[in-house]
């Protein structure tokens, strides 16, 4: 089953709402970056946000970036996807390694630590929009949501789970972005806060094999939920070798004359997807 995004609409249009299944993505990250069970979680709860929030904005060339900058072992992570439902990113450390929580979950909260999580929108003006918050919980469904009053003031409810099997590879992964539109009234707002308090958490349900539209309908089959579109989701990075040279033209030049002068040719990786690129000794001598 490919993954793929469901946007929907309840409540007369008062309630917007996303759903994604993931799974497929956040393992072909998983194996591209090599990640540990903890560092999977993470980045593909991140990476599902980040497909959802993507397919919010509606240009062809509009792009979302979210960058966590964190204090803990994780050290950080970087997520991008455009409007089309391409998502590619990737994590500072592959390799964390953590105790269980006391619920007896990865601990992407300890994982991540204290830190600033950026959100930023390439849309084609002067200057892109940046939102900055801090980390809330290092969870990321708790700092997207947190992002989304702050920064936009759009009252939301983010949930996102990642389940890894016992051999670490992907399970399930999913999420769904719950926000409502200004003006809502106060009985629509007080039976959807009752509502969520009320719900299975996201990893429950995706345990249970319960596809975006179920997961929308548990939650707002109560609101007259109309599912409005659905967009396929996939792991795509479209880096090429001129641009992963970009990243050796920023090289001191007495760096690259000792790369040069070693005689050999390197090796340089795309960050987003661990693609190695070679390049020659004449190609460097190019660059200088
Ligand atoms: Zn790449």
């Amino acid at each position: 089953m490919k993954d793929y995004i469901v946007r929907a609409i309840a409540a007369d249009g008062q309630i917007r709402a996303f759903a994604a299944t993931t799974k497929n993505m956040v393992e072909e990250a998983r194996t591209r970056h090599n990640m540990s069970p903890i560092a999977t979680t993470a980045l593909g709860r991140l990476m599902t946000g980040g497909a959802m929030m993507g397919t919010m904005m509606k240009g062809d060339n509009d792009l979302l970036t979210i960058q966590i900058q964190c204090g803990g072992p994780a050290k950080g992570l970087t997520v991008t996807a455009d409007s089309h439902g391409h998502v590619k990113g990737f994590p500072m450390e592959s390799q964390v390694e953590l105790p269980l929580n006391a619920q007896g979950k990865l601990d992407v909260g300890r994982a991540l630590g204290l830190g600033v999580m950026s959100v930023i929108k390439d849309m084609g003006l002067k200057e892109p929009y940046v939102g900055q918050i801090a980390l809330q919980t290092g969870e990321i469904a708790e700092d997207l949501t947190y992002y989304f009053a702050t920064s936009e003031q759009i009252p939301s409810a983010v949930g996102l789970g990642v389940l890894v099997d016992k051999d670490q590879s992907v399970k399930q992964a999913g999420g769904f972005i719950i926000q409502l539109m200004p003006f809502t009234p106060d009985e629509v707002v007080d039976r959807l806060e009752k509502k969520i308090t009320e719900i299975d958490s996201v990893t429950q349900m995706l345990d249970r094999g319960l596809t975006p539209e179920q997961i929308l309908e548990e939650i707002l089959g109560d609101f007259g939920l109309e599912i409005t579109d659905t967009t396929e989701t996939r792991f795509h990075c479209d880096c090429s070798k001129e641009r992963v040279s970009r990243a050796l033209s920023t090289l001191s030049k007495k760096d690259l004359d000792s790369i040069i002068a070693d005689g050999e040719s390197i090796e340089v990786k795309c960050q987003f997807c661990n693609k190695a690129y070679e390049f020659t000794v004449d190609e460097l001598k190019e660059m200088r």
